[in-house]
C-alpha cells in the first residue's frame, strides 16, 4: 500500500484534493465511496478501503445493478481514506481536472480480501444506491504485456439485482 503515485500526480498548492496519508483503522467497518467525476471523460470512481488506503477503479459507465451487465473498471492509484469526503472542482491544468461529486457511499465487506491480489474479489455493499453482492474480476493481461489494470465490475444475482431499465441506460451515458 502506498500513496506515492497519488502524491506524485498532484500539485497540492493548486488542487483542493486532500494530501492524505495511510490510515490503518482497527475494528472498524470497511468503507467504500463512488465519486462521479466529470473529467475530460465522465466516469465513476469506485474506492474500497483496504489496509489504510482506498483501492480505486475508474468505471466509465458507472456501476450497474443488472447482473447481465459487465462494466469495465480501470484500476487507478490508491487514494487516501480522507478522499472519501472530497467533493469539488479540480482546477484546469491539474490531474483529473473537473468536477467531483459523491455518488454513493457506505460500508462494504469483502468475502475474501485475498481477492484484491488473486483478481477475483467478491464483496457486499451497503450503500444507498449500491446494495448486495458485487464482484470485481481482473481481465487477464494481453499476451506479452503485464497490464493488470483492467477489471470488470459485475452485480451478483440477489434480491437487490435489477434488470437494466432504459432509464438507467440513459443515466449512465450522461
Ligand atoms: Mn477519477
Amino acid at each position: 500500500m502506498s500513496l506515492k503515485l497519488y502524491t506524485k500526480k498532484r500539485k497540492f498548492k493548486e488542487t483542493p484534493e486532500p494530501r492524505g496519508k495511510i490510515l490503518k483503522r482497527k475494528n472498524k467497518s470497511l468503507v467504500f465511496v463512488v465519486q462521479k467525476h466529470q473529467a475530460s471523460h465522465l466516469h465513476y470512481d469506485l474506492r474500497l478501503e483496504k489496509d489504510g488506503v482506498m483501492k480505486s477503479w475508474a468505471v466509465p459507465k458507472g456501476p450497474s445493478m443488472d447482473p447481465s451487465v459487465k462494466r469495465l473498471a480501470m484500476q487507478v492509484e490508491d487514494h487516501p481514506i480522507s478522499y472519501n469526503t472530497f467533493e469539488g472542482i479540480i482546477p484546469e491544468g491539474n490531474y483529473g481536472a473537473g468536477v467531483v461529486k459523491i455518488w454513493d457511499k457506505g460500508i462494504y465487506a469483502p468475502l475474501d480480501p485475498r481477492g484484491f491480489h488473486t483478481g477475483e474479489l467478491k464483496f457486499v455493499m451497503y450503500g444507498k444506491k449500491l446494495k448486495g453482492g458485487f464482484a470485481l474480476v481482473r481481465i487477464k493481461p494481453k499476451e506479452g504485456t503485464d497490464d493488470k489494470r483492467h477489471w470488470l465490475l459485475i452485480k451478483e444475482r440477489d434480491e437487490y439485482a435489477k434488470k437494466n431499465t432504459k432509464k438507467e441506460k440513459t443515466k449512465s451515458k450522461r
